[in-house]
């Protein structure tokens, strides 16, 4: 059985076919799982292969194209929506998979800069951003992250969710960002719903918070019982907000629904404990999470570190391992890629 070569032995030519195929078949699950709310993989396996991409154009820097995956947030806007431009892009994160890789990013950061710092340690909601927009402490925009430049007008739908405020507790014009989630039980109940109607299931919380924002009825939103945690706050300076932690007390006053278990921490080698607690507590929070956020505190050096073309410089996520569990393989099938290596393709996955 061939396996895939080491990044190190491959020769231009085939890397240069390889990320080509990677492009493809990560932009067609991107496509799947941002246009049409229906992944036809699992978030680790679509990771993993993002990651073979992201060293291949690592290691091979002129094969980085624009309509790579690596350096577009997100997906199309659809038609359906009014369009929506972000005044500040909505971006991505980068992502690592273990403590060591932690420990490396946290080195490299620290080395781009003199000053000491801590960080904010949130919990990764698995949801889908939104952005809310106050005028003199009303609602009056709200709206999906889009391609990150440009979102949908979601305003109808985000006023039928219960726990974003309609007013705020202060008469404030600002615009905040966070996250549209599907708790646990509302996805319980709307998958066997469905069944019970012979329509498809939403395959995770995740897929169904954002077929259920990116409606078309906003009653059908409001029956979804979606939920909001609410974790960034714009144009910081004029509140004299300085650090995340405040910001988000700050945005907890307003109103605003915020998650209970940000912590700050300065060493990276604290967070394994924050790790392995929210590992074990995952399965019973009432909503999904699939890792844990490391930002900057310091919103002002937050400023200066900057942001790439996709990420922000001063904040990761670090990914779970992906849940095992009520996954059975029945059989495997080989296919033989466009690279000429075989996978393997679950035919039954339940
Ligand atoms: P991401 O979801 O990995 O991380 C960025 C997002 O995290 C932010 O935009 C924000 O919405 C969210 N977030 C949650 N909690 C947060 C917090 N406390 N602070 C800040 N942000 C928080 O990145 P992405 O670009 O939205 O999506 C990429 C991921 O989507 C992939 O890593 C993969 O897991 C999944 N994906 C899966 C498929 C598939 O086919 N299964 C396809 C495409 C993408």
């Amino acid at each position: 059985m061939a396996t895939e070569p080491d990044i190190a032995t491959l020769t231009l030519a085939d890397a240069t076919n390889e990320a080509a195929a990677l492009r493809d078949q990560l932009n067609q699950w991107r496509r799947e799982y941002y246009t049409e709310d229906a992944p036809s993989v699992t978030d680790a396996e679509y990771d993993q292969r993002y990651q073979r991409l992201l060293a291949i154009e690592g290691r091979f820097p002129e094969l980085v194209v624009p309509d790579s995956p690596t350096q577009q947030v997100g997906d199309v806007v659809s038609p359906d929506f009014t369009k929506v431009p972000h005044a500040v892009p909505m971006l991505s994160m980068g992502d690592v998979f273990s403590l060591e890789e932690l420990g490396e990013f946290d080195a490299r950061l620290r080395k781009t800069t003199d000053q000491d710092f801590d960080y904010n340690v949130e919990l990764k909601i698995d949801g889908l951003s939104l952005s809310l927009v106050y005028t003199d402490g009303e609602l009056t925009q709200a709206s999906t992250r889009g391609n990150g430049q440009v979102g949908e007008d979601v305003t109808v739908n985000a006023r039928q969710i219960a726990d974003i405020p309609q007013k705020l507790s202060r008469p404030l014009t600002l615009e905040v960002r966070g996250e549209c989630y599907m708790p646990k039980a509302a996805f319980a109940e709307l998958n066997a719903e469905r069944e019970a109607q012979g329509l498809d299931n939403f395959a995770n919380p995740r897929n169904a918070a954002a077929g259920s924002l990116r409606q078309l009825d906003p009653q059908v939103t409001k029956r979804r019982q979606l939920a909001t945690f609410i974790y960034t706050l714009m144009d910081v300076d004029q509140f004299g907000v300085t650090r995340q932690d405040e910001a988000i007390a700050f945005m907890a006053d307003l109103g605003f629904a915020t998650n209970p278990s940000s912590e700050v921490h300065h060493d990276v080698t604290t967070l394994a404990d924050y790790i392995e607690r929210y590992t074990a507590q995952r399965d019973g929070l009432s909503y999904g999470i699939d890792g844990i956020v490391l930002k900057v505190n310091d919103l002002a050096l937050q400023q200066a570190m900057g942001n790439t073309v996709k990420v922000p410089r001063w904040e990761i996520a670090y990914k779970f391992p992906p849940e095992e569990a009520a996954t059975v393989v029945r059989d495997i099938e080989w296919t033989v890629g466009r690279t000429g290596w075989l996978h393997q393709q679950p035919l039954w996955i339940r």
